[in-house]
């Protein structure tokens, strides 16, 4: 099994930069998590640098996930199947037949790719891990998006990097937002904060009011938040009940826009608009559609002169889908 030498060594701290266009009366600054420098990075490639520990720790021989035609975890897993030279199954909704460019990628990066209806998606999963076992393999399985305790640990990361900057730069930030999906990278974010506050707190320091906002990009309100406050319950473990708050946790499914991969004319406008004032992609599933529905909550909620960190996280191959389709219909 072949190492890769950035897991090894550990993701670095991905910059925090203000912002120059002028997209409502408070400050914003984003945390490019897309710059992480594996296979176009993302908060999925930080969660695969936790799930490549666990992978060499067991020494699987192949690693089977989940996902769809556009999933960005899909493609780095199998590029760091392909990496560290061991197989990579991925298991994919048939009801999705657009050709991205991640369905490219996984297929380059030599994954075998398994369709089944969605429905049928669970049970696929167990026959074929269950065939792997029988053929005397090991197979290592990761829940589609990169969700579970390793994945919310990489995302716990990402708040630690966000409490030294502002320890560093001495700005506070009032928000975070971010755009949600399964809901890994937020409860990574709340449990980050909610260990550092108890620490502070252990220590007579203040704690201070900042908020996490989830823009679930799908699911809606009652489901997200669930899954959400389930996987925090999950990596919290026994320090759970005496840590978690209700309060913590803001998830608004106000700007799902009918659901996954929907999205209005307004989302691209905001991605032209982001682009041309800050030169920083953005797709239209996650993070433009967040990134516009975190500029709408802003108005909505009244918040002005707020110091307002949104995380990237990441997708830049489904930025040059959008590019494809605005080519397809301009001709
Ligand atoms: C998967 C993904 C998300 C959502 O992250 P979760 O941890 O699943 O909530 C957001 N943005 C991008 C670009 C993603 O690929």
């Amino acid at each position: 099994m072949n190492k890769i030498a950035l897991f090894e060594q550990g993701i670095s701290p991905t910059p925090i930069v203000k912002m120059s266009g002028n997209y409502g009366e408070n400050q914003y600054y984003i945390k490019r998590e897309d710059l992480i420098p594996f296979s176009f990075g993302g908060n999925k490639a930080r969660k695969a640098a936790e799930f490549y520990k666990e992978i060499r720790a067991c020494g699987a021989d192949v690693v089977m996930t989940y996902g769809s035609n556009s999933s960005n975890h899909c493609r780095i897993i199998a590029n760091m199947a392909a990496s560290m030279g061991i197989a990579c199954h991925v298991i994919s909704p048939e009801e999705n037949r657009e050709r991205l460019y991640n369905t490219r990628l996984v297929e380059d990066f030599g994954a075998t790719v398994e369709t089944c209806p969605v429905t049928e998606v669970s049970g696929t999963i167990d026959r074929r891990m269950e065939t792997f076992r029988r053929e005397g393999k090991n197979p290592y399985f990761i829940m589609g998006g990169g969700h579970g305790n390793p994945g919310t640990r990489a995302c716990v990361n990402t708040y630690r990097e966000i409490a030294a900057y502002e320890e560093q730069s001495g700005i506070c930030f009032d928000y975070i937002f971010h755009a949600s999906g399964t809901g890994t990278t937020q409860a990574g974010l709340v449990s980050g904060k909610l260990l550092l506050d108890a620490g502070r707190r252990e220590n007579g320091q203040a704690v201070s009011g900042q908020k996490i906002v989830g823009i679930s990009i799908a699911r809606t309100q009652e489901r997200g938040r669930e899954v959400v406050r389930q996987s925090i319950e999950d990596y919290l473990g026994a320090r759970y009940a005496g840590l978690y708050r209700e309060t913590e946790l803001v998830f608004t499914d106000d700007y799902c826009m009918g659901g996954y991969g929907k999205y209005t004319p307004e989302v691209a406008e905001t991605i032209e608009e982001v682009m041309k004032s800050d030169g920083i992609p953005m797709d239209t599933t996650y993070v433009g559609k967040a990134f516009f529905g975190m500029r709408r909550y802003a108005e909505a909620h009244g918040l002005q002169g707020k110091n307002i960190l949104f995380i990237h996280t990441g997708g830049t191959p489904l930025y040059f889908d959008l590019l494809d389709r605005k080519n397809r219909e301009s001709v």
